[in-house]
C-alpha cells in the first residue's frame, strides 16, 4: 500500500501521535509511543515493551512551540495531517491549545 493512501482511511480509533523533542507519545492513551509506527501498537521503555492501545495515528501534534518543531514533526510524519502545539491533560488527555500554522 502506497504511504499517502493511508490518509484517506477512516479510522473508528483515531489517535494523534505526539512527537517531542527527545520523546514521542499516544495522544489516546498518553503512553510513549515510537514515531514510525501506524498505530500504537508498541510502547516502548526500558523494560520490555508492551503492547499499546493500538488505536491509529492520524494526525500529529507536540507539547514544543516554534517553527522548527513544526517542521521536523511534518518531516518525520509528512504522512499525517499535522494539528498543532497541546498539552496532556488528567481528564481529557491529548488536547489542542494552537492550532497548526498555514504553511
Ligand atoms: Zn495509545
Amino acid at each position: 500500500m502506497a504511504y499517502t493512501s493511508r490518509v484517506a482511511i477512516q479510522s473508528t480509533h483515531p489517535a494523534t501521535l505526539v512527537i517531542n523533542l527527545s520523546d514521542s507519545r499516544c495522544g489516546n492513551c498518553g503512553k510513549a509511543a515510537l514515531p514510525n509506527e501506524f498505530y500504537h501498537e508498541t510502547v516502548p521503555g526500558w523494560n520490555e515493551p508492551t503492547v499499546g492501545c493500538r488505536f491509529d495515528f492520524i494526525t500529529t501534534g507536540t507539547e514544543y512551540s516554534g517553527t522548527e518543531q513544526r517542521e521536523a514533526v511534518i518531516r518525520l510524519r509528512p504522512d499525517l495531517t499535522f494539528t498543532g502545539v497541546g498539552f496532556f491533560t488528567n481528564g481529557q488527555g491529548w488536547v489542542i491549545h494552537r492550532e497548526a500554522m498555514t504553511r
